[in-house]
Order: C-alpha cells, then structure tokens, then sequence
C-alpha cells in the first residue's frame, strides 16, 4: 500500500502536507542522527529525563502532528501513521516512543475528538509551533485499577472549575505543558457523583499549575519523569471536555483507542530486539561454533522473528479497525487483546534477548537489560494484563451465553475475530466451556483467546501479501503457544497461599 495516497486531504491543499513516505523517512533520518550524537547518548545513561536539545531535534521533525486533525495544521490522527511513527521511535528508545505515543493517544487525540471548538486551535498551535508536550492524569495513590472509583473532585464555583485531589504515575511529570485530568463532580452534601470528567489543564497559566510533591525514582524509562501530583486548579468552563454520552464511555473510547497504540511502540522495539539478537547470536562463538548454528538458539530467534510478525498483524488490524470506527466504546476484545499480546511480546522478546547475550546483557548500559526493565511496566499499566484477559473471557462467554453455544470449536467457527483461525486448530477446542470458571481460568481462558484473535490476524496479514515464510512461522509458533496453554487450562489447580507460613516450614528443623 502507498501511504501517501490515502489520506483523504479534504480540507487542505495536498500540496500542504507531506507525503507519509517523506514525513516518516525524515523522521528516520533525525532519529539516527540524534541517537548517533555520542553526547546525547553520554547523557542518557547517566542522567534521567531527555537532553533538552535533543528532544529539540526530535520536535522539530513534527512527531506531534500524526495526532492533530488537518484542519488545524496536524496530518489528520490516522492511526496508521501513529504507528508507524511509534516504532520508528521504539527502534532507538522505547521511553520516547512512549513519550510521544502518550502525547499522541492520551491528549492530542482526546482534545481533538472532545475538547470544546474554542479551545482546539490554541492548544494545537502550541505543539505544532512551540514544541508542547501533554499527558495524561487518572491513576491515584488509592485508586489504580479500579480509576472509577477516583477520589479527585471537582465543583462548578464562579464561572470555573476547582479540581482538588492527588495523581501520581503520570508519564511526563512535572515536564508536559498541557495534562488531561480526570475528576469526579462533588454534590452539594459531599458525595462524588458516578461518572467522571476530563478537563484541559495548561500548567503555564496561573491557575492551573500542578505541584510535583515527589518524583519517582522510577526503575526504567529513565526519559520520562514519573512522581505524585498535588491538584489543586481552577479551571475555565472551556476546558471540560464533551462526552458524547457519558464521561465512562468517554474513557473507554479513550483507553480502547490508546490500547491501540500499543503495537506501533512493540514493533520497532521488536524489531531491535530482533536484530541485536541475530546480530549477537552471528558474531559470538560457543564451543567452537556459532551462537546461530544451536538449534535451541533457533528456537528462540525465530519466536522473535515471529513476534515482529504478530505485531505487525496487529498494527495492521488496529489501523483496520479505526478506519471503519469512529467510536470504539464497544471494541473492547480487540482493543484489549491488542494491548495485552504486544505487552506479552515485548517482555518475551526483551528477556529472550537478555539471555542469549549471557552477562554482558547484565549492565546497564547494554540494550537487553535495559529492555527488559523498560517494557515490563507495558504488562500494568492502561489495564494490566492479568486484568484484561479476565475481561476477555468474560466478554467472549457473555457472547456464548447470548448464542447459547458453548462449544468453543462451534462459537470460533461462527466468531468474526476466530472465524479463520479456527481451522488451524480444530482438534484444540473441540470441548465444552465453563461458564462459572474461577478468575485464575478466565485469566488463562483470556490468554489462550487472545492467542487465537492474533492467528486471525496474522492470517489477515498474510492474506494481504506480508511474506509467506514469516507469516506460517508465526501460525506455528502461535498455535505451539495456544497448545501449551490449553493443557495449562485444562489442569484444575484451586490452591491457595498459605500465608501464615512460618511455622514447621523449615527444612533446617529436620536435620
Ligand atoms: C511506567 C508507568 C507508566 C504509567 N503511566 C500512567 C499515565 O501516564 N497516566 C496514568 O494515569 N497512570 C499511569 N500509570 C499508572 C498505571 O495505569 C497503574 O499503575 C495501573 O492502572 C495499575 O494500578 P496500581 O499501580 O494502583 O496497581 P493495583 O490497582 O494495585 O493493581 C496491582 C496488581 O494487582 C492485580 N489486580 C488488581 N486488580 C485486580 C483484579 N480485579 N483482579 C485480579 N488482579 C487484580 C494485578 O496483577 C495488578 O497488576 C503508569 C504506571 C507505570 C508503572
């Protein structure tokens, strides 16, 4: 596909915009040079945050506008371009990938589907021109996965708004220009209402600066900033932003869209892992032969190579899925089971690598170590996984119910996100499910799911034209996955943590 004939350029002048192509080789090209800059990189193993001028050289290729609409000067928020800017940027570092996919996905694209019309063009003219950054507040000390139940409050008092609680875990603290915080109204007896509402908060203004009360010492990314916020802000009434419903739905269409984005971060980031380990692997000799040539070494190359080809199925479906919707409050099995792989992935590939590089991956200055640690918080936050997948179980089973077919073979069969996979594994699935399972089964159920929607669209991707050899690999490994953790699911295992344990538990007493 030529991605610079499918923008749909209808409120500018094509000549206005740069081709896709052009855009996102220039952005190559800064890239290599700046993670090239041998000061920029002295910097960056020793201290945290980003060089100042780097991060300079790297706004001024225009990252921000692949999440701003074409009427207001960005290149229109595909999500396809989102993607492809995100791995471009995780080949050389995932904590700037993560920067701009939460610039990207967690506020411009929210300011642009729900901020008010009046506020847009001054918001968006600074990130295009003033190189601002923004983030995301919803976490709080109290209230992590469960978000709804928020304790940050807000009251209407005198033509603004008054925000009042604690964030903390916001990636780019005390460093973005503009936040998205979440809050939930206060009534005039004290209670929080249910829902909860998003408003724009520019920290240059007066009113609404937020004091960074301590900043985390976080144990990767050392380029984004993370602690906990102090909120006390009043805020004009043209800074909420507009449901169109509820403020919930709002935050799925929001969280589901961000999950998305997933995949553009794990693809160049597997991609690298990727190549080290090739590379690696060629260059080192064990026992009088090449790393390469060990057919255990194979087995874990090729679950890389086949991990870049899931992932690249799943930007693929992403982009698919966005073309076709504008609204994605109800695309929570693919927007969950596309976060939760490429989460899996990442940490699969960055500990594989890590192993077969042996102890010089051990240091912090080296790229596998450094992995490992920096992608292992992709499997908690925007809904941790272990989460996700009980959801995913849940939805596919309220579906089974609703068709009253329970045989999973038979429900794949007629399921649009299974319906190809299926004939790979038919002697797999052919039993009946049960419906009142404990967590633990959901959670395995949910993997064991996820793994069969990624086959489909892996065979989407193939069936579009990516490289026959790749695509059967990934087939293979994937259904090597599904079968291992099929036989997981099917062993009943009720234990449960014996947690006052000290006593007679000590192998020492017997001797
Ligand atoms: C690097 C990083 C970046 C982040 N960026 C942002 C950001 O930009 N903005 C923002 O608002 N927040 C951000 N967060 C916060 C993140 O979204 C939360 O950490 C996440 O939602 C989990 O909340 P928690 O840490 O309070 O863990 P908890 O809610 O205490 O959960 C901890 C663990 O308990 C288990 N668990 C919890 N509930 C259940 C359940 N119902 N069933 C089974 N198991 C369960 C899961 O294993 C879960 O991982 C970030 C966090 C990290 C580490």
């Amino acid at each position: 596909m030529n991605l610079s004939t499918i923008n749909p350029l209808k409120d500018k002048d094509i000549n206005d915009i740069k081709p896709f192509n052009t855009f996102l080789d220039d952005f190559n090209s800064m890239l290599k040079n700046v993670f090239n800059n041998t000061d920029y990189i002295e910097q960056l193993n020793n201290k945290r945050g980003i060089p100042p001028l780097m991060l300079e050289e790297i706004m001024k290729a225009n990252p921000s506008s692949v999440g701003i609409p074409l009427e207001y000067g960005g290149r229109g928020g595909y999500l396809h371009e989102n993607l492809a800017v995100l791995a471009a940027a995780s080949y050389e570092s995932l904590a700037l990938s993560l920067t701009l996919g939460i610039n990207s996905a967690l506020f411009l694209q929210p300011v642009s589907k729900y901020a008010q019309k009046d506020i847009k063009s001054s918001v968006f003219n600074r990130f295009l021109n003033e190189n601002a950054l923004g983030g995301l507040m919803i976490t709080e000390p109290d209230h992590g996965s469960d978000a709804l139940n928020m304790n940050t409050s807000f009251v209407k008092k005198d033509g603004h708004f008054h925000l009042q609680g604690t964030k903390h875990w916001a990636g780019l603290t005390g460093f973005a220009n503009y936040w998205i915080l979440t809050a939930r109204q206060q009534n005039t007896d004290g209670k929080l209402l249910r829902d909860i509402d998003f408003f724009i908060c520019d920290v240059s203004k007066p009113d609404q600066k937020i004091i960074v009360e301590e900043e985390f010492d976080n144990l990767g990314l050392y380029m984004i900033p993370y602690g906990r916020n102090h909120i006390d802000v009043r805020l004009p009434e043209l800074n909420r932003m507009q449901p169109q419903t509820s403020g919930v739905k709002m935050m799925l269409d929001l969280l589901h869209r961000s999950r998305l984005h997933f995949p553009g971060m794990g693809l160049g980031f597997i991609k690298r892992m990727l190549d080290e380990a090739i590379a690696h692997c060629q260059n080192r000799n064990v026992g009088g032969q090449s790393l390469f040539n060990y057919d255990q070494v194979q087995q874990r190359l090729s679950r890389h190579q086949s991990a870049f080809t899931v992932c690249s199925a799943l930007c693929d479906a992403g982009s698919d899925i966005t073309a076709a919707n504008d609204d994605l409050t109800t695309h929570n099995i693919e927007a969950n089971v596309i976060k939760s792989v490429t989460a899996d992935l990442m940490q699969e590939t960055s500990q594989s690598l890590l192993q077969l590089m042996g102890a010089k991956a051990y240091r912090l200055s080296n790229v596998a170590g450094k992995a490992s640690v920096d992608s292992r918080p992709f499997q908690i936050f925007e809904g941790s996984n272990d989460i996700l997948y009980t959801q995913i179980s849940q939805a596919i089973l309220k579906l089974m119910k609703h068709t009253k077919e329970f045989n999973l073979y038979e429900f794949f069969k007629s399921y649009s996100l299974t319906s190809q996979a299926i004939d790979h594994l038919k002697d797999l699935f052919n039993f009946e499910v049960n419906v009142h399972t404990p967590q633990r089964k959901l959670v395995e159920l949910g993997t064991v799911i996820s793994r069969v929607i990624a086959m489909d669209y892996v065979i989407n991707l193939g069936d579009k034209g990516f490289r026959d050899d790749m695509i059967s690999n990934a087939l293979t490994m994937l259904k090597h996955e599904i079968t291992s953790m099929l036989s997981t699911y099917s062993y009943d295992n009720t234990i449960k943590v014996v947690a006052d344990y000290n006593e007679n538990a000590s192998w020492l007493s017997f001797r």
